[in-house]
């Protein structure tokens, strides 16, 4: 029971590495609010946890809005009376364009939720975490570190994340609040489903992974676990790629 009295907020928890991370989370003792855009599946987050004797509720968000965020947070300390771990892990894909064709409101949703919506995540919980410490987790991807096709406004936004969690940690150090990221690989969620839908292509892209197969979500959320739990207390300001090695070679 690492997180026992601990609260914890989860964006993106309606689904995939949220959706694990928030059960982790509460499994181990946090109460936890499941934060995202889409009601029915925080919903359902939130209901799973509580079906196994979990605390948790659903809080509906939409990171790219500040406000939203905000209100979240608020939302979030009104209910549970803390704020000990954020969890900035909502994000999208961005279609299949290549950087000459990228349509101008693609890259803006994309930079707006995958970047702004960490900012946002980072400003709301390191103030409430001030006057009490915490630690911030961010997810980047390995696309935030190595350069694949189609990928441009998913890179650029990534990309920052990686140099947003360096910064902030610099910055909330001296409030004891810690920062760190994760870095995924190929993972089997729904950010994927258009790769998934094809069978053939699917596979091949599995072919290319290190040891020729997809991450689950679980594996993602164990080490958001381990990075939110005292056990990583002198790990800060670095993004751990978790990815089987993908971004190695
Ligand atoms: P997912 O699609 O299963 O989950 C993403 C969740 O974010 C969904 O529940 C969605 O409703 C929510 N969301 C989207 N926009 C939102 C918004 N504006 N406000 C609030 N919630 C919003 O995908 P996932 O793979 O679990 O994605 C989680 C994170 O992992 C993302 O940041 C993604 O970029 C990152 N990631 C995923 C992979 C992968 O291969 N799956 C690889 C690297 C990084």
């Amino acid at each position: 029971m690492r997180f026992a009295d601990k609260v914890a907020i989860v964006t993106g928890g309606g689904s995939g590495i949220g959706r694990a991370a928030a059960e982790k989370f509460a499994r181990e003792g946090a109460k936890v609010v499941v934060a995202d855009l889409n009601s029915e599946s925080g919903t359902a987050t939130a209901a799973a946890i509580k079906e196994q004797k979990g605390e948790a509720a659903y809080f509906p968000v939409d990171v790219s809005s500040y406000e939203s965020v905000q209100s979240l947070v608020q939302q979030s300390v009104e209910l549970y009376g803390k704020l000990d771990i954020m969890f900035n892990n909502a994000g999208i894909g961005n279609g299949q364009y290549t950087v000459l064709d990228m349509p101008i409101e693609q890259y803006h949703r994309t930079v707006a939720v995958n970047q702004h919506g960490v900012f946002y995540g980072i400003k709301a919980a390191g103030n409430a975490m001030k006057d009490t410490g915490g630690v911030i987790i961010n997810t980047a991807s390995i696309y935030g570190f190595i350069a694949d096709r189609k990928q441009f406004p998913y890179h650029a936004s990534k990309g920052a994340v990686v140099m947003m969690t360096k910064s902030a940690a610099l910055e909330l150090a001296r409030y004891n609040i810690r920062v760190v990221g994760i870095a995924p690989g190929l993972i089997e969620t729904n950010i994927v489903s258009e790769w998934r839908q094809n069978e053939a292509v699917w596979k091949q892209i599995e072919k290319a992974q290190m040891r020729g197969k997809a991450g689950t979500p679980e594996e993602v959320a164990n080490v958001a676990a381990f990075l939110a739990s005292d056990e990583a207390s002198f790990m800060n300001g670095h993004v751990f790629c978790v990815d089987d090695g993908s971004a190695s070679f």
